[in-house]
C-alpha cells in the first residue's frame, strides 16, 4: 500500500532500506486530541496582548517553541522580535489559558498503537516543541509505561526547535539507531518539515483543520488521518 511512498524515500536519502526499530512521536495533536485548546489559548493570549493572532495561524505555527511563535507575531505587528520579558509573560498567559480550557483527552487509538509496538519491540520517543508542564506529566498517566523520561525531546532541550531538524536528530540520537531505523509521526506542517529535514520517514497525521495539501509540501512521506487509521493500517504499513 505505501510501497511506493517507501521506496521514494529510501531513493531519495541513498539509504540501505527502511526497516523501523524506534518511533518518534510528536505530542499536541498526535498522542493528545489537545490542539483545540492550544488554538483558542494562543488567541486569547495574543488579542489580550494587542497582537493580531488566529486559529488558523496557532495550527500554521504549531511545532515550534511557544517563544518563536511569540517572536512571529511581535516581527508581524511591531517589526521587531520580542523580548524576555514579553516572551516570558505571554507564554504564562498562553499556558493558564490553556489550562483553563481543561485536560486534553488521548487522542483515540493513541494507547492501543503504543502498546502494539512495544509488544513489537520498537523503541518510543517523544519529540514535542511544548514545554507544558501540565501535559508533559501527563504522559505517564495517560501512557502507563510507554515512555523513559530521557528519551524524550521537549522545548527544554532544543535551541532552536522544530521546523528545523534539530529536535527530531536529537529523538534520532537517544534511539541510538540509523535514520532509516526511525519513523517520525506529526500532525503539524513545522513538524513534518522539521522530520522530514532530519531525513526520517514521516507520517503527517492530519488531525486538524488545515488542508492535507500543507503537510505534503512540508515533506510528508504519507499521510494519514487519525492514530486510528495509523494504528489499523500498522501491520501492513511496512510490509
Ligand atoms: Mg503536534
Amino acid at each position: 500500500m505505501f510501497s511506493c511512498a517507501i521506496e521514494h524515500f529510501i531513493t531519495r536519502n541513498n539509504y540501505p532500506h527502511f526497516t523501523p526499530k524506534a518511533v518518534l512521536f510528536d505530542m499536541d495533536g498526535v498522542l493528545f486530541d489537545s490542539m483545540r485548546g492550544h488554538a483558542s489559548a494562543w488567541v486569547k493570549a495574543m488579542t489580550e496582548m494587542g497582537l493580531p493572532f488566529t486559529e488558523h495561524d496557532a495550527y500554521m505555527n504549531e511545532g515550534q517553541t511557544g517563544h518563536a511563535t511569540i517572536n512571529n507575531a511581535f516581527l508581524k505587528k511591531y517589526g521587531r522580535e520580542a523580548t524576555e520579558e514579553e516572551k516570558q509573560t505571554i507564554y504564562k498567559l498562553k499556558s493558564d489559558y490553556f489550562d483553563d480550557y481543561g485536560t486534553p483527552e488521548p487522542m483515540p487509538f493513541a494507547f492501543e498503537l503504543l502498546q502494539k509496538i512495544k509488544r513489537q519491540g520498537l523503541q518510543r520517543i517523544v519529540v514535542t516543541g511544548s514545554g507544558q508542564p501540565s501535559l508533559l506529566s501527563r504522559l505517564e498517566h495517560n501512557f502507563p509505561g510507554i515512555f523513559e523520561k530521557d528519551k524524550m525531546v521537549t522545548a527544554f532541550d532544543v535551541k532552536y526547535g522544530k521546523p528545523h531538524p534539530e529536535p527530531y536528530l536529537l529523538g534520532l540520537q537517544k534511539t541510538g539507531l540509523k535514520p532509516w531505523e526511525v519513523l517520525a509521526v506529526d500532525n503539524a506542517p513545522l513538524g513534518v518539515e522539521s522530520a522530514s529535514a532530519a531525513h526520517l520517514f514521516t507520517v503527517g497525521l492530519n488531525t486538524g483543520p488545515l488542508e492535507p495539501e500543507i503537510l505534503s509540501q512540508a515533506g510528508a512521506d504519507i499521510i494519514l488521518n487519525s492514530m486510528q487509521e495509523l494504528f489499523e493500517k500498522w501491520d501492513t504499513l511496512f510490509k
